[in-house]
């Protein structure tokens, strides 16, 4: 269980063409759905065409009554087989099935929790939302076969509806919203959304010259938001489709979920009501499920091989809109993944090519921070020009094709006239990462200069990295990057003026695991350590269950043996955390935050043993209650300011590159 990985904002990007499924011949659905949300029922026929005869198994859930069979116009009788809630109908070989159900959806929940509704894969309706996800059987799927389809979605008319494709139709008659939808690229299954909504619609002509039909589908407590959203659309299509190509579907849609979930489809992204109203939202996670239609749903990972997909995406939308804040920016993105894969156990470590899908916090740091870090590392190794090049390339070879981490890489090649076998090896196939160290560096005067040896350690296996080390020199300071294959060698350079100190890839340009006291600690080392303590010095009934209660929300393993902890959860009042860092010589609480600064203040520290301390110092029982349900979402900083549940304030302690000082006595580094 993790809830970091359950953050609000993490959209769960719906990918998943199985290979097998792609092996298969599509089949083409021609569907019409009736809803009533008031009650809950669905009606539905479907007429599924197959380009030759063939047999196959239909699997529709078992809360459905199937009121006719007909295979080739001939009408059948099948005794379902009853397998976890679904129906499976195995069919005799033809070239078009007929079927017709109906029956009552689970009445939709609004409190589940976004954890719930990754999970919850019953399809549900209410007047505040309908959501029949794919995979939940509430139409008769071609088990193993990828579906094209053609729908009618047929709704009260207060109601308005959808699923990924394109619209065809639509219309108000005798008091119903009917929509017709095409989706003719062959799709993993279908999903249907339906809510109360305002639509906000805008065409487009994108700079490829695709003609665009861009909405949103809003609850009406939130219809304001639509035209921000909107524009914030058309801004990631003109990007994207300058960066890589054209976009491939003819609409884009943001739908509004009552539940607070998020996922990622073709053409549209489905997000709850209070997580659109995030304003980071806009800036970041549409335009990841906005890229996910060139990758994920435009080019579709081989899994058997490990989903590329979400690497891609992250360094191509989330990495990408903070390197155009910045080089700090986009350094400190970088510290942030290397520091929680330093919080990572290792135990929970992974290849990356192992990666298929996130499923926990574990697996984002490999399979999205990894993975983007790769696609950082690879774009230093070949240029921009012949990376962007290559992103061009398998955009057009791969469009609508399954490909695979190889395909990728031929691509990468193909454009950099470099073998990347190793590179590519050495990041998928390994888990675990070069341990980088100076161990030794020495300076000499030279004939035109100075010579510079500095030797590096790796640990083991070695991996084949080009270093960067800055040097800071009498006259200045300048990078240069060093090639290292061996575990431990000794690299010479010869620089212009006496060499007065090394640092050793200060802008974290390679994934490696950073020193302990290269990271400065954040929350996130003692919510995911192995052996969480909680300490509450002076605390009185209530402040203690205000602590437990944060305890168990922040720490992934609350309640673990606290013999020898790995980590330190410290919460109190004002007071008694001042009490409790004099009685442990440790440094005082930062100047910065004062306990005048809102109602709570939260920050980490080492202890002398070099262990990771959270404190969390509230004014009273009250505050502390406050923080348990928000703190858990700032897992990557090193200090806060909570007015309430109110984040004031918060940030991360500046990393402490490793520096070698030549001029300092021996030792002293
Ligand atoms: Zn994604």
């Amino acid at each position: 269980m993790t809830r970091t990985a359950a953050r609000f904002a993490a959209v769960v990007c719906a990918l998943g063409l199985a290979s097998a499924a792609l092996a298969a011949a599509p089949a083409a659905h021609r569907i019409s759905v009736r809803i009533e949300p008031d009650t809950q029922e669905l009606q539905g026929r479907d007429r599924i065409r197959f380009d030759t005869a063939r047999a196959a198994t239909l699997v529709l859930s078992s809360r459905f009554r199937i009121a006719s069979l007909a295979v080739d116009a001939r009408r059948i009788d099948i005794a379902p087989k009853l397998v976890d809630g679904m129906q499976h109908l195995r069919l005799p070989a033809a070239r078009r099935i007929d079927l017709a159900w109906s029956g009552k959806l689970a009445p939709l929940d609004p409190s589940l929790d976004h954890r719930d509704t990754l999970t919850y894969a019953e399809p549900a309706s209410g007047k505040e939302g309908t959501f029949l996800p794919s995979g939940s059987g509430w139409y008769p799927a071609v088990d193993g076969a990828l579906e094209r389809y053609r729908l009618e979605l047929d709704l009260p008319a207060d109601q308005r509806g959808l699923v990924p494709g394109q619209l065809v139709q639509e219309r108000l008659e005798h008091g119903r919203y009917r929509a017709s939808f095409e989706f003719r690229q062959p799709a993993e299954g279908i999903s249907l959304m339906a809510g109360p909504y305002r639509i906000e619609e805008r065409r487009l002509r994108t700079a490829a010259g695709t003609k665009l039909r861009l909405r949103t589908y809003f609850h009406p407590a939130i219809a304001d938001l639509a035209s921000g959203y909107l524009d914030a659309v058309a801004g990631y299509l003109n990007l994207y489709e300058r960066w890589i190509g054209p976009y491939p579907f003819t609409e884009f849609s943001v739908v509004s979920s009552p539940t607070p979930t998020g996922f990622g489809m073709p053409a549209l992204t489905y997000l709850g009501i209070d997580v659109l109203r995030l304003p980071f939202i806009r800036a970041t996670s549409l335009g990841h499920e906005v890229l996910h239609n060139w990758w994920g749903n435009g080019v579709y990972p081989d899994y058997a091989q490990g989903n590329w997909s979400e690497g891609l995406t992250t360094f191509m939308a989330d990495y990408a809109y903070r390197e155009r804040e910045g080089p700090q920016a986009a350094a400190a993105t970088r510290l942030a993944w290397l520091r929680d894969y330093a919080a990572l156990p290792p135990g929970e470590d992974a290849p990356l090519a192992r990666f298929t899908s996130r499923t926990h916090g574990a697996s984002q740091i490999v399979g999205y921070n990894k993975s983007a870090m790769l696609f950082f590392m690879l774009r230093d190794v070949i240029g921009k020009d012949a990376f962007d090049a290559a992103l061009r390339e398998f955009w057009t070879q791969y469009r609508f094709r399954i490909a695979s981490w190889d395909d990728l890489r031929k691509a990468f090649e193909h454009t950099s006239g470099k073998d990347l076998g190793a590179f590519f090896a050495q990041w998928l196939q390994r888990s675990g990462a070069p341990d980088l160290r100076i161990v030794d560096a020495k300076a000499e005067k030279s004939a035109g200069g100075w010579q510079l040896s500095v030797t590096l350690d790796q640990g083991t296996p070695a991996y084949a990295l080009s270093v960067p080390l800055a040097v800071r020199s009498a006259t200045g300071e300048f990078t240069r990057r060093v090639a290292l294959t061996q575990e431990r060698a000794t690299v010479v350079l010869d620089v212009p003026a006496e060499p007065l100190e090394i640092a050793l890839d200060p802008q974290l340009r390679l994934w490696r695991r950073l020193a302990a006291n290269e990271a400065p600690p954040i929350l996130r080392d003692a919510m995911l350590s192995e052996r969480p303590a909680l300490i509450t010095p002076g605390a009185d009934a209530a402040v203690q269950a205000a602590a437990h209660e944060l305890a168990s929300r922040l720490l992934e393993r609350a309640g673990a043996s606290t013999a020898n902890p790995s980590a330190l959860l410290i919460v109190g009042l004002h007071a008694d955390i001042d009490a409790w860092l004099a009685r442990e010589k440790l440094a005082p609480r930062p100047a910065t935050l004062a306990p005048a600064h809102g109602s709570a203040q939260v920050w980490t520290a080492r202890t002398r043993d070099g262990r990771v301390a959270v404190l969390v110092s509230a004014r009273d029982a009250q505050s502390l209650a406050a923080l348990a349900r928000p703190l858990p979402h700032y897992g990557r900083e090193s200090y806060l300011v909570f007015e309430s549940a109110h984040m004031l304030e918060r940030g991360s302690w500046p990393a402490q590159p490793q520096v070698w000082r030549l001029k300092a006595p021996p030792g002293a580094r």
